[in-house]
């Protein structure tokens, strides 16, 4: 097994696009579960801190070491089945989703989760339940999860099945490949009925696998996995809308949202993306064709069969005309590099401003939040005139179908990060009043752990320790994501 502690070649594990910065001694390359295994124990013993990595393309500092050492999981990459009869893909943690879908598309297989980055490895996406765009018709990663290996921070192997083990009267009893029990208490917390990412996921009579789904590499290292895919669509309708009052753009999400869950004739969104006029102005660089007299443009995607394909094009087109989008300038996309060039126009706003992020030094300031689609309107408005009225530069984008905002400021001095950082607490406070979410995709890692008190409390969040306590009784594992280390 590779192993390597000298700091120029482990400095990339030091860092992610959050630009949260670590330490640590030594950076594990395991080819197999026996070599993580032997790993996990021997640092269990000795009570060494350990940080699974991924890609390092997540945006909360989990992956992030603060000491002790880390296991990269890269070598883990084998696809191992595609199963076309039964609809499902099995492969290691470090296959990188990029990678898996094309595999799957070669296959005509649609694999639905698909944060923006796809350079991200499978096992990480599980750890922090990633969601993307098609999310809105097709739900987060969590929803594909069929079975898992892990390796506890003890070193006991579970392999858990998707509707095989549930909580009774608040507990869950694991079951280890050594048939050793381990009992877990789930405690009484109410969760968001938004898309969510806070904390681990709790549920009355939950199944076992959900609470490993999006814990952030803080209860288990995943090793394998069995995934859903489904058929491919035959065809999709991808469009970029502009729009010139802001107000016009977000009733376009809304209605379009309500006709795509009535679902009738089949219009039905797969996904629902929103750009406000910063953000169109900060691609207008790379993207010229960008309409310079909007104030917000709406990404939609429509999945169509020839025998729909007129009937639901004309839906479209009556409810942006309705909407006043503006129909001079409409990009609809057919042909797949027309379909791509949308695709990078949506990747290429959350990349810059990360890129931005790290050049100027910062940590990044962007918002994560969800609230109840009733009150996503109101909410929006709120957020765009708090950082307005502030002065500091920000760029607004966001999975706006699922009512989730991605409102990031662009500081240029300390002062004004300063400035950022309590405009940013105002807007979780103010989602965790509307009942939503403080993190809806990406986590809380270890920027965030004082929206996840916010959110829970110290009771909810003490609760949700009992649980890794019992997991991992000498906190070695993921130490200072989600919760402080005391
Ligand atoms: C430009 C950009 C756009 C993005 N867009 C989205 C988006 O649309 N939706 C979204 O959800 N996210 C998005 N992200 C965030 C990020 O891509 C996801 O969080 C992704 O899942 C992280 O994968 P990674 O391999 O880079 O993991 P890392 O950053 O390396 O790790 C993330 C977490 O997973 C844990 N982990 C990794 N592997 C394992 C394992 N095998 N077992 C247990 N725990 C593990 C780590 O300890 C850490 O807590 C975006 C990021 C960028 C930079």
């Amino acid at each position: 097994m590779i192993k390597k502690t000298n700091q120029d070649e482990i400095e990339s594990f030091l860092v992610d696009a959050s630009n949260y910065k670590g330490n640590c001694d030594v950076v594990y390359f395991p080819e197999s579960e026996d070599e993580i295994i032997s790993i996990i124990k021997e640092a269990n013993t000795n009570k060494i801190p350990v940080t699974v990595a991924g890609n390092g393309t997540g945006l909360t500092g989990a992956r992030v070491p603060d000491s002790g050492i880390v296991i990269s999981t890269e070598k883990l990459n084998q696809i191992i089945e595609i199963n076309r009869e039964e609809n499902f893909i099995i492969v290691e943690t470090g296959v990188i989703l990029s990678t898996m879908l094309e595999k799957l598309k070669e296959q005509n297989l649609l694999y639905p989760p698909d944060p923006t980055e796809q350079n991200c490895f499978i096992g990480a996406t599980i750890a922090t339940n990633a969601s993307g765009a098609k999310t809105f018709k097709y739900g987060p990663t969590r929803d594909y999860v069929l079975s898992l290996t892990i390796i506890l921070p003890t070193g006991d192997e579970i392999e858990l099945e998707r509707g095989k083990c549930f909580s009774v009267n608040n507990k869950l009893t694991l079951l280890t490949k050594e048939k050793k029990s381990i009992d877990v208490v789930i405690p009484n917390i109410e969760m968001p009925k938004t898309k969510n990412a806070s904390g681990y996921f709790i549920k009355e009579n939950m199944d076992a696998i959900d609470l490993f789904i999006g814990s952030e590499g803080t209860l288990g290292i995943i090793t394998k996995a069995k995934l859903k895919v489904l058929p491919s669509p035959i065809n999709t309708l991808s469009c970029v809308v502009f729009f010139e009052k802001e107000e016009d753009g977000i009733n376009f999400v809304s209605k379009s949202r309500e006709l795509s869950r009535l679902n009738e004739n089949n219009f039905s969104a797969r996904a629902l993306e929103f750009f406000d006029r910063k953000a169109l102005q900060f691609l207008k660089d790379d993207f010229n064709e960008i309409d310079n007299s909007a104030s917000c443009a709406v990404w939609f995607e429509q999945e169509i069969t020839s025998d729909n394909e007129d009937a639901l094009t004309e839906e479209w087109f009556n409810l942006i005309e309705q909407c006043n989008g503006k129909s001079d300038n409409i990009w609809v996309a057919m042909q797949e590099v027309d379909k791509m060039r949308i695709k990078e126009f949506r990747h290429a706003i959350s990349y810059k401003v990360n890129e931005y992020i790290s050049r100027n030094n910062f940590r990044k300031l962007g918002t994560d939040v969800a609230v109840p689609d009733d009150v996503f309107s109101d909410f929006y408005f709120y957020c765009q005139s708090l950082v307005a009225e502030s002065g500091i530069d920000s760029v607004c984008y966001g999975h706006f179908g699922n009512s989730h905002i991605h409102l990031n400021m662009l500081p240029k001095s300390d002062d004004e990060f300063l400035h950022g950082k309590s405009l940013y607490k105002n807007i979780c406070e103010k989602a965790v009043e509307l009942k939503g979410t403080v993190s809806a995709e990406h986590g809380i890692g270890k920027i965030k752990t004082d929206y996840l008190l916010m959110m829970f409390g110290v009771e909810g969040v003490n609760k949700m320790r009992e649980i890794k306590k019992i997991l991992d009784p000498n906190y070695i594992l993921g130490r200072g994501t989600m919760f402080t280390p005391d």
